[in-house]
């Protein structure tokens, strides 16, 4: 069995930036990924609110995080946790290739998932319509109508990128105000190929062999509306990466995010969170960057206090 000194769970910005700040601070460090490096921002199609890198897209600060992670030289594995839990001092990650690992202190920076909707259909044409990533799928839709459903910054920013590529985007959200920032709502409202569909639920992505139409219920007068479209881009909210966690190992808020105290400690000595899986009020990059950051120095800490 592989033994580590410190076991990085993810390499988004949360996980890169712990292998920096871990590496600079000496810790032997493994990072594992099930994917290609970046975490959720290799969805994203901009990202303005980075602090210096005013023009970043999601692939370009993915790539300048990864670059940066490696040249302190931590070792990276492909891997999918399985399962983590503790055996005495030792944290035992077990991958889904049946491979065990140890490490004396693991970070687990796994992020968060896109939630579903649940409606009928939604199911029967993902990928063939039906999309949770505009930046994957959006040159699909050229010249096409398109629904975005959701009223946080990924659906209101999302659906601002779409309008590159689809001639009309319908934004249905659920309230007659948007949740996103006030900056990004006002730009997606000047934007004349955004459709504003307020009040309303998404109850049916209807079609044939691809999606066709949707079906939408207005929240205040119950009347239902079918709106023909190509493509439906679901954004409406994330879910914790936390599935691996051995039942009952560490204090969790509902919804399965990771209580940590301000150190990124968990309630197990030893295993530290950081970034979304977190439980926390502000899920940005900076944020993540910053959580890595102090679940190393923690992770130091506890190794070597
Ligand atoms: P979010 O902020 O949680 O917003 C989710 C949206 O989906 C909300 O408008 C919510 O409606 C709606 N929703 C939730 N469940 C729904 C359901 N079952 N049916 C219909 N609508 C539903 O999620 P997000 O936009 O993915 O953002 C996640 C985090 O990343 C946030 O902290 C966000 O600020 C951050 N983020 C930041 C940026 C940026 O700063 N540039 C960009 C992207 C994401 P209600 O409003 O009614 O609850």
């Amino acid at each position: 069995m592989e033994k580590h000194e410190l076991v990085i769970i993810g390499a988004g910005p949360a996980g890169l930036s712990a292998a920096i700040y871990a590496r600079r601070a000496g810790i032997g460090t493994l990072v594992l990924e099930k994917g290609r490096p970046g975490g959720q921002i290799l969805t994203t199609s901009r990202i303005e609110n980075y602090p210096g890198l005013p023009e970043a897209t999601g692939a370009s600060l993915a790539e300048a995080l990864r670059a940066h992670a490696l040249s302190f030289a931590p070792r990276f594995m492909t891997g999918s946790v399985q399962k983590l839990s503790c055996c005495g001092a030792d944290r035992i990650i077990e991958l889904k290739d049946g491979s065990r690992i140890t490490a004396r202190a693991v970070i687990i920076a796994s992020g968060a998932g896109f939630r579903r909707q649940g409606c009928p259909g939604e199911g029967r044409y993902t990928g063939l319509g039906v999309s949770y990533c505009a930046v994957c799928d959006a040159a699909f839709f050229e010249g096409l109508e398109v629904a975005v459903i959701g009223g946080g910054n990924t659906a209101v920013e999302e659906a601002v990128y779409l309008t590159g590529f689809a001639s009309r985007v319908y934004l249905v959200h659920r309230r007659d105000t948007f949740r996103a920032d006030s900056l990004a709502v006002e730009r997606a409202l000047a934007n004349p190929r955004i459709v504003p569909v307020m009040d309303s639920v998404l109850e049916a992505i209807e079609g044939s062999d691809v999606v066709e139409r949707i079906l939408v219920r207005n929240v205040r007068s119950g009347e239902q509306r079918r709106i023909p479209v190509s493509g439906v881009f679901i954004f409406i909210g994330t879910l914790p990466h936390t599935e691996f966690l051995e039942e009952g190992l560490l204090r969790t808020k509902e919804g399965g995010w990771i209580v940590t105290d301000e150190s990124m400690r968990t309630s197990v000595p030893g295993i530290f969170a950081a970034g979304d899986v977190r439980d926390t009020p502000l899920r940005q990059v900076i944020t993540a960057a910053g959580d890595g950051a102090r679940a190393a120095m923690a992770a130091y800490g506890y190794l070597h206090g």
